[in-house]
Formats: C-alpha cells, sequence, structure tokens
C-alpha cells in the first residue's frame, strides 16, 4: 500500500475561498476540502536585491504581468484600473502591444513599490478578492471574461497554493479494495507521469510500463537537431508545479526531457515505473472482472501484469510512419525516421536529404542547413507558417527574477500566454457552407487571415518569385498544423547550399533521390520527416475487451471514445489523448491531459468507493457523443476537402483526431464524472 504524501491535508486555507467562489459563480462544484501546503509557492521567495539589480530586472519584465503582480504586492486595484494596460491579448505578444513609454512609465512607478515591499521583508497583504482576480483576468485578456471561462482559469493558475487536481480522498476508499486496485499505466509520458503522481496520491498501486528507457514520451523520442516544443513553456507545464526554471519562452528537447525526469522523482514515481518494457496486449478477463496485460522486459522475456484497470497513455503521435518508397532499402548511407534519429551519424559536410517538411522537418532543416554540404528538402504539402518572434528566445534574466520573487508574477504570466490560444471559440474554424472561394478559404474570416499569413510570407521573401510559388500553400490557412517561427524557416530556404523540391519522390536509389520528372538529388544521408500513425491509436498493442471484442476491429479506421477516453466493451479502460482530444485550436496537452486525469480519477473513485466491479461507457452515451463529435468535426477547417495529406485525417478523409470543442467546454465535461453515462457491475 501506498501511503498518501503527508503534504496533503484539507484544511482549506483563506485564498481558497476565491476559487471557490468563481467556481461557484459558474455553477460548478467545489470539493468540500482541497489539498493545502504549507507555504503558498507562487508568492515567490523572499529577496534583498538592491534598487539597481530591480531596475535591471525591470527592463526584462512582462509588463502586464508586473501590474497585476503589484495589485498582489500592494493591494491596490489601481495598479489594473488606470491608463497603462495592455491593448491586445495575442498570442506570443508578452507586452500586449503598450507602447514604448508606457512601459517606461509603469516600470518607474514600480520600482518604488517593490522595494517598499522588499524593505517590509517581503510581507504581503491579504489576498485579492474573487472580484479582483476576475478584474485581474479581464485587465490582460483586455475584454470581459465569463464566469464559467474564470471559474477555469481560477483552477489552473491555483493562486491559493494547493494543487486544485491534487487527491485527497484516498482514505474513502477501504484499505483491502484500495490494495486490490493495481492500475497498470501504458506509457510515462506526460500524460502517463500526471496519472501515476494522481494515483499515488490516492494511495492506488500502479505501475507504468513504458517502452523506453526513461519518461518524457515525445521528448524522450524526438532528439533531433531543433526539436523544440511550440506552446509557450510556461503554459506547456503541469499547473500545480512552478514554472520559473525554464531557460527559453519554447524549451528544447533536451530540458523538456530533464523536466518530466525532475517531476517523476519530486513526485516518487520513478519507482513505480517499468523501463525499456513494451506492453504487447491488454485482455479483459470476464470472470474476474480484472485485466491482464502482457508486457516484454529489457531482457526479451515476457510477463502478465494483473490489473484492476488500464490506463493507456501512448500518445497519439507516438509510432513513426516511414513512407513505403520503392529503392529505400537500396540507399547506402545512413537512414532514419526523425524520432529515431541517430547521433551516431555525422551529418557535418554531408548532402543531406530531409523527405518530409512539417513540424518536424520545419525545425530540423534551419539548425542543420549550415553545417550540411547540400540540404535537399523534399516537401509534399507546402505549409501555412505564424509568425512568432520569440520561437528561439532565452527568457532573459530580469524576467526569470521576475517569476522567482514577484508574487504571482509567473502565475500572471501564464494566463498570459494561455488566455489568447486557450481555444475558447472554435467559430474561426468552422467552414461557411455559404461562402465559396475556389477551396482555398473556408469563409470570409479564414481569407482575410490567410491574406494576413501569406504576406507575410512574402515579405520576407522580398522578389523571389519562383521561391514563393513554392512555399505558398494552395489549401485554407490552418487546415494542418501551423506552424510557428520567427523567420528562420524561409530564411533557411533561401540559402544557397539548401533546396525545396516539391515535386514528387519517384523512388531512392544507392546515392539518392530521384523525384518523378526525373530529376536525381545525390544524398549521403536521409532522414525521414515523415511523421506518426495518429489515426492508428494504440497500434500495435493488441486490446481485447468484453466478449473478446477487438479493439482494432471495433475501432478499424474510425477511432472513438467518449469523451476521446472510455470505450464500449472496454471495462475499466481509459485513455489519454485518446481519439479526438489532439488539438488544433489552442491549449495545451497537457492541460488537456490534467482535464481527463481528472475525470478517469473521479471514475476510480466512483468503482472503489461502491462494491461494484467494473464500469464501462453506456453504448447509446457512446454513440451520442460519437455522432455529435463527427456533426462538429465535418463542419471544421481541418476535414475541409481541398487538405489532400493530413495526418490528422484517415484513409477516408475523415477526422478522428482532433477536438472540436472549445477548451472550457471539455473542461466542463472532464471536470464532473457522470456516473449514469456508464453501465456497472
Ligand atoms: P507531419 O506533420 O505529418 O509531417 C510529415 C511530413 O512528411 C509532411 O511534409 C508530409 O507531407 C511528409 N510525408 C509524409 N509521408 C510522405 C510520403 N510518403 N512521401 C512524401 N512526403 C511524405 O509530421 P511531423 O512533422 O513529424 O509532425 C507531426 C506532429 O507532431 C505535428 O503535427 C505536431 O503535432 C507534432 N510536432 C510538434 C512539434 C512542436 O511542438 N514544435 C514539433 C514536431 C512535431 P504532407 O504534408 O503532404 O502529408
Amino acid at each position: 500500500m501506498i501511503a498518501a504524501p503527508d503534504r496533503l491535508t484539507w484544511e482549506p486555507q483563506p485564498e481558497w475561498t476565491v476559487r471557490a467562489e468563481l467556481a461557484g459563480r459558474a455553477g460548478i462544484r467545489e470539493p468540500d476540502r482541497i489539498a493545502v501546503t504549507e507555504r503558498n509557492p507562487h508568492t515567490g521567495q523572499p529577496f534583498t536585491d538592491h534598487d539597481d539589480a530591480i531596475a535591471a530586472a525591470l527592463e526584462d519584465m512582462t509588463i502586464p504581468a508586473l501590474l497585476c503582480s503589484l495589485v498582489h504586492i500592494t493591494g491596490d486595484m489601481s495598479w489594473i484600473r488606470g491608463e497603462l494596460r495592455p491593448q491586445t491579448s495575442a498570442l506570443n505578444d508578452y507586452q500586449g502591444s503598450m507602447s514604448q513609454d508606457d512601459m517606461a512609465e509603469a516600470r518607474r512607478r514600480a520600482l518604488p513599490a517593490i522595494a517598499a515591499y522588499r524593505d517590509g521583508g517581503c510581507v504581503l497583504p491579504p489576498p485579492p478578492s474573487s472580484e479582483a482576480v476576475h478584474e485581474m483576468m479581464s485587465f490582460l485578456a483586455c475584454a470581459p471574461v465569463p464566469d464559467d471561462v474564470v471559474a477555469m482559469f481560477a483552477e489552473d493558475l491555483h493562486l491559493d497554493g494547493a494543487d486544485a487536481g491534487a487527491i485527497t480522498w484516498g482514505d474513502e476508499i477501504p484499505a483491502h479494495v484500495r490494495d486490490d486496485a493495481h492500475v497498470v499505466v501504458i506509457g510515462c509520458g506526460e500524460s502517463g507521469l500526471l496519472a501515476g503522481i494522481r494515483l499515488s496520491q490516492a494511495g492506488i498501486p500502479f505501475t507504468i510500463v513504458e517502452k523506453n528507457a526513461g519518461p518524457g514520451g515525445t521528448w524522450w523520442d524526438n532528439r533531433y537537431p531543433g526539436a523544440r516544443v511550440d506552446i509557450g513553456s510556461h503554459f506547456y507545464c503541469y499547473s500545480f508545479e512552478p514554472a520559473d526554471h525554464w531557460t527559453e519562452y519554447f524549451s528544447q528537447h533536451a530540458e523538456l526531457r530533464t523536466y518530466f525526469e525532475h517531476v517523476m522523482r519530486k513526485y516518487g514515481v520513478e519507482e513505480h515505473c517499468q523501463f525499456e518494457t513494451e506492453v504487447l496486449s491488454a485482455a479483459f478477463d470476464e470472470a474476474s472482472g480484472r485485466w491482464a496485460v502482457t508486457v516484454r522486459g529489457p531482457d526479451g522475456t515476457t510477463e502478465v501484469l494483473d490489473a484492476r484497470a488500464v490506463i493507456s497513455a501512448v500518445g497519439a503521435l507516438n509510432q513513426p510512419k516511414v513512407p513505403d518508397i520503392p529503392g529505400m532499402e537500396a540507399f547506402a548511407g545512413p537512414s532514419f525516421h526523425s524520432a529515431r534519429w541517430d547521433p551516431a551519424v555525422d551529418y557535418r559536410g554531408k548532402r543531406f536529404a530531409l523527405i518530409g517538411a512539417g513540424a518536424t522537418g520545419f525545425q530540423i532543416a534551419p539548425t542543420i542547413a549550415d553545417d550540411v554540404e547540400q540540404l535537399t528538402v523534399f516537401q509534399r504539402t507546402a505549409q501555412w507558417v505564424f509568425p512568432n518572434a520569440n520561437y528561439h528566445r532565452a527568457v532573459p534574466d530580469g524576467e526569470r527574477w521576475a517569476m522567482r520573487h514577484l508574487p504571482f508574477y509567473g502565475r500572471w504570466f501564464r494566463f498570459l500566454t494561455f488566455y489568447p490560444g486557450s481555444g475558447l471559440t472554435i467559430e474561426g474554424s468552422r467552414i461557411d457552407p455559404d461562402y465559396d472561394d475556389g477551396g482555398v478559404a473556408i469563409s470570409e474570416q479564414n481569407r482575410i487571415r490567410r491574406e494576413i499569413l501569406a504576406k507575410l510570407m512574402a515579405d520576407q521573401l522580398g522578389d523571389d518569385e519562383e521561391l514563393r510559388a513554392r512555399v505558398m500553400p494552395d489549401y485554407p490557412a490552418t487546415a494542418k498544423r501551423m506552424l510557428q517561427d520567427n523567420g528562420s524557416w524561409l530564411a533557411c530556404l533561401k540559402k544557397d547550399n539548401v533546396e525545396l523540391v516539391r515535386t514528387a519522390i519517384d523512388r531512392i536509389v544507392e546515392d539518392g533521390v530521384v523525384t518523378e520528372d526525373g530529376t536525381f538529388y545525390p544524398a549521403d544521408v536521409i532522414c525521414y520527416a515523415t511523421g506518426f500513425r495518429h489515426n492508428d491509436y494504440l497500434w500495435p498493442m493488441a486490446i481485447t475487451g468484453r466478449d473478446e471484442t477487438v479493439l482494432r476491429d471495433q475501432w478499424g479506421d474510425e477511432p472513438t471514445a467518449y469523451l476521446g477516453i472510455t470505450i464500449p466493451n472496454f471495462p475499466n479502460f481509459f485513455c489519454l489523448y485518446g481519439p479526438g482530444t489532439n488539438l488544433a485550436h489552442g491549449g495545451s496537452l497537457i492541460f488537456q491531459s490534467e482535464c481527463q486525469v481528472h475525470y478517469i480519477m473521479s471514475a476510480l473513485h466512483e468503482l472503489l468507493t461502491s462494491d461494484r466491479r467494473t464500469l464501462t461507457p453506456r453504448a447509446d452515451v457512446h454513440d451520442d457523443y460519437s455522432q455529435r463529435y463527427q456533426d462538429e468535426i465535418a463542419q471544421m477547417v481541418w476535414a475541409h476537402k481541398s487538405v489532400k495529406h493530413s495526418h490528422y485525417k484517415n484513409p477516408d478523409g475523415k477526422v478522428f483526431t482532433l477536438s472540436p470543442w472549445p477548451i472550457p467546454t471539455y473542461w466542463r465535461w472532464t471536470r464532473d464524472f457522470e456516473p449514469d453515462d456508464y453501465e456497472w457491475d
């Protein structure tokens, strides 16, 4: 039996009432007990820095977040009620389009207030009221934030210092039930690790089976040069962990790996992990109501793990999709998929063929271009690119100082990066059935977006008409995954030793690539940056449920799950990042995982505090959800017929991968587990 960590108690502290009030106003049930920490970690570490050092740090700070921090420091709302305020809330514009003069004035006023806080021993006045917190959100959003959306952000920000998702009900489960409730989690990426943290808090025994040698999932696998996250790091991290350590606004793979290793150890999850162990199959046994999970360990021997429940946390972009191009086996040099980048291959000074230029190839090319003799990029479909000046930017020292020391600064920085990318509405992605623009736009709004993006790309290319024709997409903006960049991609394509080839590949030969027009491109190394088997969820594992139902047969090419989490005929089986939950319109997958893990833990709570054996989603509930899902997703830009190739689509061109729901809607649905949606035995 695993003891619940000591730090979890359920004494509400004063600030908790803020979150409870905001939830109540949105008609949302708050638990009557919460986890608290001894000290609110978001108040920042006390400091004694000299005025000059603080003044220097102020130069690096994000002023809208600073103004909110000053409300906490002084207890004075006038910081956000005056003329110094962000003018816009836009993705990756941290300063909210504030003028240089306004920012300078904010710094000038802030310095004595921060110094006074320091001189007073870094003691805070009483926390802002729920109304004040709501006002601060609307201040940063540059618009009134609705009550239900405020409740979602209040839960995410943990201004009370308590982890809103921490499990405090472990002792409600009788000890013998808990001891018998072993859960197998498949995968130790961000979602499996999170599941482990929550199971541990509940005192439920669990094993995480991970085929890699360490945690991090996609960040363990993807080590190609230039691999970095393109969701802001201060939001692409667990809500309950401080985020003052990131060295870049969009972190690279090694730093992300370190982060997941740190979190795994901090929460004591490592001892529950079986690394270098692969799940081969899982079968449900009706007689016992339990799962038998067959795994193969590092020495090749197999073992069967018994489980009351199984949580699949295998990720959706996990199994490399290696293309089937004639002659691949004839290539004499090194060749590998991008997710299996071979560090032993020295590509410097070589002729490098990069096949595929989606999110991955687009990061590899600019990173290696100066090191290779020749880089040939084979891109089947051109990509829309979205400007992001912060994409390769280091977090400056002053900003990191503020995150570490200024009360709630880091929290408000998280909010201002999350809010404009929070997918509050899906309407910009909806196809207007009355709009006909020959397939290059789905609506008037989408046409305007296309023009803006096309102009931004054209401006970077100058008068190079020929290259412009090769890079400009011929399908609606946002219909494939948008790529973010600070100009590195197009600058790379303009280099003398780089060539972008848009002609289809005919075959691979011993020493290069031949395109359909007969052109031969010599190559010493080939990297297949050709993506992943997105639609083939849980492949290649063999999952067998009730009445010998084989999951792959049930799904075919149309994988579905209720809320993307539970599947008819598969009792006590849960998916994280399952069908229909990938995000193309905002949010972060870690936030999405927090929603899903919360739901799964609620389901387990219901199961283990009753005398029932299993829960399975009702077929009618699942079917109704799936129908609503298809009705909705079919109207979205990602399903548009003009998109010929997309990992979002199945072989028939239908989408079963992406979420069509606004982020707050999904948050709400996963927040309250509804037992009536399930069959119990
Ligand atoms: P991808 O977006 O599916 O791109 C694969 C590339 O290979 C595309 O250019 C594709 O062309 C091409 N391709 C595939 N099969 C081919 C074939 N048989 N012949 C010729 N070309 C072929 O895969 P990815 O770039 O690895 O990205 C996958 C997902 O991973 C992304 O959507 C994103 O969710 C995630 N990702 C995120 C980041 C980040 O956060 N920064 C970085 C990398 C990946 P078509 O476009 O014509 O299909």
